[in-house]
């Protein structure tokens, strides 16, 4: 199955409204001519609206890094899929870890973000992994399993496969530990074969899954030989010109 390979840079909390336009003006002069990679950009929610200025009819596409899963309402603080839609979002991060994290997030909110992001066709971006622990006792396919399962509750076939699914092992998140290749592939099988159980192989073989954790212009093409990685989420070093310039460019 021949599936597009596609880097999203996930800036988190950084960057203020200037340095956002600053960093994305020379994204597009640096990635216009790029056809073979799908490319996004998920800044905070505060320069969501002048980076779509930019990048409107550009190459390079638009994301959030989070949502809440009503429509509208009383919920102080939140950001409805319909706002991140009407500011020109076509993808939105859901489950990162961080989140996971800081933020209490659970399977069940996942699988609830997931759907309002689809009521309003915008593309969620999924997020996986194992933490160091899990992993050392063995528990990675697991947790994946349980991740996936949970994410994926009730949807239906054409459901799922609008959906890109990362997996970002946590212990390898802003900490300069990269999965092996071969460990990634791994798991990435694993995430296939889930999705081949649950829905259907060519299911599985559509969907894009993207590995994230310490990506950098040195281990991208390393990774991206691999069969069943798709792509990358890119934290740290999505932050920078040259580093996201250069994992785009090493990506195909
Ligand atoms: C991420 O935040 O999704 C991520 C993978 O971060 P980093 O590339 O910094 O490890």
């Amino acid at each position: 199955m021949n599936r597009k390979p596609f880097i999203a840079g996930n800036w988190k909390m950084n960057k203020t409204i200037k340095d956002a336009i600053e960093l994305i003006n020379g994204l597009k002069r640096n990635l216009s001519d790029i056809e073979y990679v799908d490319i996004a950009v998920c800044p905070p929610f505060t320069a969501l609206s002048d980076a779509r200025e930019i990048l409107m009819d550009s190459n390079i596409k638009l994301g959030a890094q989070n949502l809440y899963w009503e429509e509208e309402g009383a919920y102080t603080g939140e950001v409805s899929a319909v706002m991140l839609k009407d500011v020109g979002c076509e993808f939105v991060i859901i489950g990162h870890s961080e989140r996971r994290k800081y933020f209490n997030e659970t399977n069940e909110g996942v699988n609830k973000k997931i759907r309002a992001a689809l009521s309003v066709e915008l593309i969620p971006i999924v997020c996986v992994g194992e933490t160091l622990e899990q992993r050392e006792q063995g528990k990675t396919f697991d947790v994946v399993k349980d991740h996936i399962t949970g994410a994926l509750t009730g949807l239906s076939n054409d459901d799922v496969l609008k959906l890109v699914i990362a997996y970002e092992p946590v212990w390898a998140i802003g900490t300069g530990k990269t999965a092996t290749p071969e460990q990634a592939q791994e798991v990435h099988v694993h995430i296939r074969k889930l999705l081949s159980e649950l829905y259907n192989e060519e299911t599985a073989q559509s969907i894009r899954i993207q590995y994230g954790g310490s990506v950098k212009p040195e281990n991208i093409k390393e990774l991206m030989s691999q069969p069943d990685i798709d792509g990358a989420l890119v934290g740290g070093a999505s932050l920078k010109l040259d580093s996201f310039v250069e994992i785009v460019k090493g990506s195909s």
